[in-house]
């Protein structure tokens, strides 16, 4: 199938082949031809897949006849965060190049008085996060009584953040007479009870998950004792030892994509973090600076980095293992994009049992582990034991290995050792270099290059926040090197 036997205009095509694109993905395939009818669509589509092209080209098409009035959008985007927004954006600049339709987008960090300006001046197209719409819509700044599409991008990261109740006070203000495309990564239950209010009989389209990106990314696993100087040990190692060209680095949480960063820029890593407590203008400029390849590693929580769209990423480190287990799809798929190889790591702990066997079962197989040369790994039987029904006790009160009644499940079968080396510890510091430069930069400790098990109780507490010495190997490529132009966080 060509894009011309979808039915979209000349001026839609012509921007289309400037883009470079030869033939439709299957989103776009099965959802245009349903939108151009002016069908209901439900998606099940991930990033990756095509997914924006198929409802914007469409749009375009359909909104390139009429006018919009001051104020009174005829279309509407909601999207769960600002990046995805603006890379909305940035796709209806480039499918949009041949028609003339106004856009906004209406996102928190930047000023409301731009935004009002360009909604007096009339938007066809309006790309919004739920909480600054909402902002406008009760300032009165803007009627939504105007518009005849209305898209629901990420309805399942939208439900994660908290944000549907948001999104169903806008789409109660919305015309019941419109055209509703819903996408979702996944529709589950919730998911589909809110589809089903939003939506008149759609055309429910699926296309498989971004899985197939995942066949061109090789995954491993590192299991070590549950220290986050540890684990801070372990990506520096894997990032030295890697081919990485550029790399994402996913925390679970805000702090540590701080923390992590910072660690990271002290050891001369050239990196910048990227979360949803900064300002848009810095995220926008971080994520570019990331794009041109002037930040090798970016630092990320899952929030800021949903959705985007990075071609060129080689390694994707996951840093935590995500608690939602889908997540991990999305985190690799940043990596092996457009038939490149990818290579992802996953840094885990005993205490990561529990979201670890979610992610496996989510994607049907096992991830190999591997070991890192100069670091001990842990055992994911390791694992303190389980209270009640829910989660790990909490770390202080564990009273460490081997103690209590012990893991929910056998150890986990390596189904590869891929060992990456494993010298014997007294000829270590010579035949490896990461070993060697653990062993030179702790002179007192020149017998093995291990890093020391777990801490027990109450480690002093320098040894918890300061990074131990492991930091550049001698073999560590030059670009990792911070640019002289330092950077402040
Ligand atoms: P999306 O899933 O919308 O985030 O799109 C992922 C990537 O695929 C973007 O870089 C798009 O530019 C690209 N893309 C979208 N449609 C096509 C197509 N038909 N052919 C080639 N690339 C495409």
């Amino acid at each position: 199938m060509t894009f011309e036997d979808l039915g979209l205009s000349p001026e839609i095509l012509q921007a289309v082949a400037d883009a470079g694109y030869q033939t439709p993905t299957p989103i776009q395939e099965q959802a245009i031809p349903y939108v151009l009818m002016g069908r209901d669509v439900l998606g099940c589509a991930q990033t990756g897949t095509g997914k924006t092209a198929s409802f914007t080209l469409p749009m375009i098409d359909i909104l390139s006849t009429g006018r919009a009035r001051a104020r009174m959008p005829r279309s509407l985007i909601i999207t769960p965060t600002r990046e995805l927004a603006s890379q909305i954006a940035d796709n209806f600049e480039v499918y949009g190049k041949h028609n003339k339709l106004n856009m906004a987008l209406l996102i928190g960090g930047v000023s409301f008085d731009e935004q009002i300006s360009k909604l007096d001046r009339g938007v066809d197209v309006l790309i919004a996060t739920p909480g600054r719409l909402l902002d406008h819509f009760e300032r009165g700044r803007i009627l939504l009584t105007d518009i005849k599409i209305l898209v629901i991008d990420e309805a399942d990261r939208m439900m994660d953040m908290g944000f549907m109740p948001d999104v169903e006070r806008i789409v109660a203000v919305l015309p019941k007479i419109r055209n509703t495309l819903f996408f979702s990564a996944t529709i589950p239950p919730e998911i589909r009870r809110v589809a089903d209010k939003f939506l008149i009989n759609p055309k429910e389209i699926t296309v498989s998950p971004d899985i197939s990106t995942a066949e061109t990314v090789k995954q491993s696993l590192v299991v070590v004792a549950a220290e986050p100087w540890l684990k801070r040990d372990v990506l520096r190692l894997l990032i030295t030892t890697e081919p990485v060209e550029n790399a994402l680095v996913f925390c679970n949480r805000k702090r540590d994509v701080d923390l992590l960063n910072k660690s990271l820029l002290k050891h001369g890593f050239n990196a910048a973090a990227l979360h949803g407590d900064m300002t848009q203008p810095a995220r926008l400029e971080t994520l570019q600076a990331f794009r041109d390849g002037i930040t090798k590693i970016l630092v990320a929580s899952d929030v800021a980095a949903r959705g985007l769209d990075m071609p060129k990423v080689s390694h994707v480190f996951n840093f935590d293992v995500p608690n939602h287990a889908e997540d991990y799809v999305h985190r690799i798929g940043r990596t092996g994009r457009a038939g490149r190889a990818g290579r992802a790591h996953m840094i885990a702990t005993p205490e990561d049992s529990v979201f670890l066997d979610a992610v496996i079962k989510f994607i049907g197989n096992e991830i190999e582990q591997i070991d890192v040369e100069g670091v001990e790994s842990a055992s994911m039987s390791d694992a303190p034991p389980r209270r009640g029904r829910g989660g790990y006790r909490h770390r202080q009160e564990a009273k460490g290995p081997g103690k209590g009644p012990g893991p929910r499940k056998s150890p986990r079968k390596r189904p590869v050792a891929a060992r990456k080396s494993s010298p014997a510890p007294d000829t270590a510091p010579t035949a490896a270099p990461l070993a060697s430069a653990t062993a030179a930069s702790k002179p007192n400790e020149t017998a093995a290059p291990k890093i020391p098990a777990p801490r027990q109780k109450s480690p002093p507490k320098k040894q918890n926040t300061e990074e131990p010495v492991l930091g550049l190997g001698p073999n560590a490529p030059a670009f990792f090197l911070r640019p002289d132009r330092s950077r402040s966080s």
